[in-house]
């Protein structure tokens, strides 16, 4: 079931995301909903928070994009992307590597918005699936970023935290309209439910 996409600036969109401890039917009805929402909307990620529930939950797909990584190890193995996708995982913690690269990101809860975000060019990501298991991921590329970007989220921190003061500053405009265009949505939901 496509489920709709929480928009900045949503408070759900800045808490730290709850662990998950058990997985159950309910969380893999999130997982596909998600996936189908992902898909939907044309993006490459998406984070639980991000269809207002806090948990530590994620799911990334770049298939679409095959040579967007050049390298991709499991458990420490080389191992194919685009086999691997898509990507649901849960509880994860990465580290990125030292080397940085700026490249344009968008994000669903910032609709026509795009900004240079610089991030760790590699990474490296453990993470639980949805069936008990422990993953090691390492990779670079569109791949990298994604992680960075979806992992970002499931602490609560959105990339406009990650841009510089000056690309934050032109893009003033259009966070202003954002933040408009939700509190009028807020305000429309709220004579819904009277
Ligand atoms: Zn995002």
């Amino acid at each position: 079931m496509i489920r709709p996409v929480v928009l900045y600036p949503a408070p759900v969109l800045n808490v730290k995301c709850r662990n998950i401890t058990t997985v159950t039917d309910e969380h893999r009805t999130l997982a596909a909903d998600m996936l189908e929402t992902m898909r939907d909307e044309n993006g490459v990620g998406l984070a639980a928070p991000q269809v207002g529930v806090d948990l530590q939950l994620a799911v990334i797909d770049v298939s679409h994009n095959p040579k967007c990584v050049s390298y991709f190890k499991v458990n420490g193995q080389d191992a194919d992307m685009v086999a691997h996708m898509p990507i649901v995982f849960i509880n994860p913690v990465v580290e990125g590597g030292k080397v940085k690269v700026t490249d344009e990101e968008g994000c669903l809860s910032f609709p026509r918005l795009r900004a240079n975000i610089r991030r760790s060019a590699e990474v490296k990501v453990t993470y639980e699936t949805l069936d008990g298991g422990k993953v090691t991921i390492e990779t670079d590329g569109l791949l990298a970023r994604a992680f960075q970007h979806e992992i970002d989220h499931l602490n609560g921190i959105l990339f406009i935290q990650r841009m510089s003061a000056a690309a934050k500053l032109g893009l003033k405009r259009k966070l202003r309209d954002l933040m408009a265009e939700w509190a009028e949505d807020a305000e429309a939901d709220d004579e819904d439910e009277a």
